[in-house]
Order: structure tokens, then sequence, then C-alpha cells
């Protein structure tokens, strides 16, 4: 299981997450972000990817299983 956490006081809804993790992430609007909090393992690697996309740096990520120094963007 991943953990995602958005601070969405930083989110400028530029929807590169959104667009890198759809699955994920998607847009509501123009600049309301919905987000699954709890995301199959499987997503990791997008979830990783549109983290570290993300202009403001407003996704967290933490893996249940993987160790985080394994995964590079992960904290
Ligand atoms: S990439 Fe960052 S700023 Fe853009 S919608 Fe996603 S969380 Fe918000």
């Amino acid at each position: 299981m991943v953990r995602i956490a958005v601070d969405l006081n930083r989110c400028q809804g530029y929807a590169q997450c959104a667009f890198l993790a759809p699955d994920v992430f998607t847009m509501h609007g123009e600049e309301a972000l919905l987000y699954a909090p709890d995301a199959d393992e499987a997503q990791l690697g997008k979830v990783t990817q549109a983290a570290a996309a993300c202009p403001v740096q407003a996704i967290l990520v933490d893996s249940m299983d993987a160790p985080a120094e394994a995964v590079p963007g992960v904290r």
C-alpha cells in the first residue's frame, strides 16, 4: 500500500501529477485536485514520478512495503 498526501495549500493545480498518474490524481475543474490517499503498490512508480514532477513539491509519498531509501523522491 502506498500512502499519498498532497499539501493542497501548496498545490497550484498544474496537473502534472494527474498527467503522470491518472489513476491516483484527477483534476476536478480548473484547480481542484482529487486524489486517492491510499494507492496500490503497483502505482508506486507512477506516483513517485508524479511527486518528482510536481513544480511545488506538494506531493508526499510513503510506501508501506519498500524501504523509503530505496525509492528516490519518497520521504
Ligand atoms: S503536480 Fe503538484 S501542483 Fe500540480 S496538481 Fe499535482 S499536486 Fe498540484
